[in-house]
């Protein structure tokens, strides 16, 4: 099946309402401006949300692609600045961090992204949030979860969120769910996309390259037989799907007692 159908697919299954507000986060990357773009060429009511990380020139070629992306599809482009909002960007936020504990790059920089987009959007309204997270991400994460001993942590993962309903949790849609990454890429190409192609540069979590390294070993049919049989998994673990609750520090949405941002604020002493 062609890139655009299975992304129809998807939002089908989903049952997305061409009524909803959706806010894409863009990066500035192939995978989120092809969502852009699709969901724009699909009739959907779309705005793009940028976290301008202030990581050097990669954030600043980012930010110019997201704005170039926005531009030509015509659509409304959110900015958040990290430095104006939080008075740090992710390098200095990261480094206090890891002076006090031994974690990875991503790893905090994907609990603040997700904390910031889930506040942001809430403020504007939005029904739902769309990521370019895409097959090969997904596979790779349920992998990860496997290896780590805890497949659990696959439990709400899906083309849409499986969150029960709370009036601060922005559901999250991934319309690339069942694509896999060299699709995806092709296709930016093809409609010549403004992307940046680099790689962000504090990304060296060596744990889910080499698994990465491994998947691209498996066919795409492969592949979607993971997230398949994750499924199943999951079934047979009996995972409930966690209640929301809120975060006694910043009063965001959060499994724990405090939240995973706020308990990283902790330990950098920020
Ligand atoms: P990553 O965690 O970097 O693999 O990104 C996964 C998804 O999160 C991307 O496809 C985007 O939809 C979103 N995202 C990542 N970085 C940003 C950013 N700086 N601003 C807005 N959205 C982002
Ligand atoms: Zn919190």
């Amino acid at each position: 099946m062609k890139l655009e159908s299975k992304v129809k697919q998807t939002l089908k299954k989903i049952k997305l309402s061409k009524k909803e507000k959706i806010i894409v986060a863009l990066s500035g990357g192939k995978d989120s401006s092809v969502v852009a773009y699709l969901m724009k060429k699909f009739g959907y009511n779309i705005d793009g949300f940028h976290i301008d990380l202030k990581i050097g020139k990669y954030s600043d070629d980012c930010l110019k692609a997201v704005k170039e992306l926005c531009n030509s599809l015509g659509i409304k482009l959110h900015i958040y600045d990290m430095k104006k909002e939080t008075g740090a960007g992710m390098c200095y936020l990261r480094s206090a961090v890891q002076s006090k504990k031994n974690l990875k790059n991503c790893a905090i920089c994907g609990v603040v992204k997700k904390w910031i987009l889930n506040k942001e959007v809430r403020k504007l309204k939005a029904d739902k949030i769309a990521t370019g997270h895409h097959l090969d991400d997904e596979a790779q994460t349920f992998l990860l979860n496997i290896l780590k001993g805890s497949p659990e942590l696959s439990a709400n993962s899906g083309a849409v969120s499986k969150n029960s309903p709370d009036k601060k949790f922005i559901p999250r849609i991934k319309p690339l769910f069942h694509v896999p990454e060299k699709e995806i890429k092709k296709y930016s190409i093809e409609k010549k996309l403004p992307v940046n192609y680099a790689k962000c540069p504090c990304a060296i979590d060596s744990y889910r390259i080499q698994v990465r390294k491994f998947m691209n070993t498996l066919s795409d049919k492969e592949k979607e037989n993971i997230i398949k049989n994750s499924e199943k998994i999951l079934k047979k673990l009996n995972k409930k799907v966690s209640d929301v609750n809120y975060c006694e520090i910043c009063g965001e949405p959060s499994r724990k007692k405090i939240c995973k941002k706020c308990e990283l604020m902790g330990i950098a002493n920020y």
